[in-house]
């Protein structure tokens, strides 16, 4: 499954991007980098970097191997035609929405939840606890077209963002997606960005490899019991974090964005055409992660920014030491400064 890149320098490799490679560069506008960027004289390796056939061909490798473990479906159609395909593992009450790529280019967050998904189908004490309390449902591509064109928004001429489409409902990704979550109500979910940046951690000059998003609208539009939540994952996933070398934590910027994916499965109250809005949301928590880009690490270290938090998650949800976990250090977490921190 892996599509192989390894290219000498960036230069090297926006000069493939125009004819085999999608360009990496070319999707944000340009801005004053805080920390360092991609450079010229920088090496830069792409394997691994999964695309959409990838995704097809590496969750029908998971579903054949995992013995009825894995049951993978599609949910509807992307605006270009492709299938919206997510996976199924583990039987437990609750059910855990793990989603990837709603982004086009940020590419890293598909492989890393192919492999959470794969690892969740194996016989690792750990997966069988989760399979056991949770019902995990994984999204390795929600944008597709956005993904195999490598920009962040839809292909269609309107270039919708579909991490602000869960109001007009304008993409049939947006319609697709809201009609899984309201079928599988999950009582949590996690979605996985890349900052475009690369930021330092306020009054430091420590480069930030990981910001948390714990909330993605203000706290006063969520219940107690949600923000506590929220808080809760945002922690455990943090002090996964602490013993993987220099990660540099920081707070996403403090945002209110309510047509955000995770902000309406929050606060409900929105539907597409034709269909009733969610009565009370099922969903307690719901953050998100920005992980440096490609070409700031190397995509082993981008993938484990991405897996080692979500596998704390899923496995503290499974033990219920969630409800119970110490959010005492959220408050204190620095925010970044320096460079655009993405956009979320
Ligand atoms: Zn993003």
């Amino acid at each position: 499954m892996r599509r192989t890149l390894a290219l000498a320098s960036s230069a090297t490799l926006l000069a493939a991007g125009a004819a085999a490679v999608p360009s990496l560069a070319s999707a944000e506008p340009a801005h004053q980098p805080g920390g360092p960027c991609l450079q010229d004289n920088q090496k830069v390796s792409l394997a691994s970097v999964a695309g959409y056939d990838d995704v097809v061909r590496e969750l029908d490798r998971i579903e054949r191997t995992s013995q009825g473990l894995v049951d993978v479906a599609s949910t509807g159609t992307s605006g270009e035609g492709r299938e919206l395909f997510y996976a199924t593992v583990g039987d437990g009450p609750e059910t855990f929405w793990l989603q990837a790529r709603i982004h086009g280019n940020e590419l890293h967050s598909t492989e890393a939840v192919l492999q959470v998904l794969d690892q969740l189908a194996s016989a690792a004490p750990w997966a069988a606890d989760v399979r056991e309390n949770l019902t995990v449902v994984v999204l390795p591509m929600y944008n597709p077209d956005g993904a195999e064109a490598n920009i962040r928004q839809s292909t269609t001429p309107t270039r919708t963002d579909l991490n602000r489409d869960w109001e007009n409902f304008a993409q049939p990704e947006s319609v697709a997606f809201w009609e899984l979550w309201r079928d599988v109500a999950p009582t949590y979910a996690l979605d996985l960005h890349h900052m475009s940046e690369a930021p330092v951690v306020e009054g430091t000059d420590d480069l930030n490899q990981f910001q948390i998003g714990g909330r993605s609208i203000d706290p006063s539009r969520m219940t107690a019991e949600q923000w506590l939540t929220n808080r809760a994952m945002a922690m455990v996933s943090v002090d996964a974090l602490s013993s993987y070398g220099p990660v540099n934590v920081a707070k996403y910027p403090d945002i209110d964005i309510t047509n955000a994916v995770l902000s309406r499965m929050l606060m409900g109250g929105t539907a597409p055409a034709g269909e009733q809005p969610v009565a009370d949301t099922p969903t307690e928590g719901a953050i998100f992660y920005e992980v440096r880009s490609v070409g700031q690490k190397s995509n082993g270290q981008l993938e484990n920014l991405f897996r080692i938090p979500t596998k704390a998650v899923l496995t503290a949800a499974a033990s219920g030491d969630l409800t119970s976990y110490d959010v005492s250090g959220y408050e204190a977490i620095p925010y970044a400064e320096r460079g655009q921190c993405g956009a979320f």
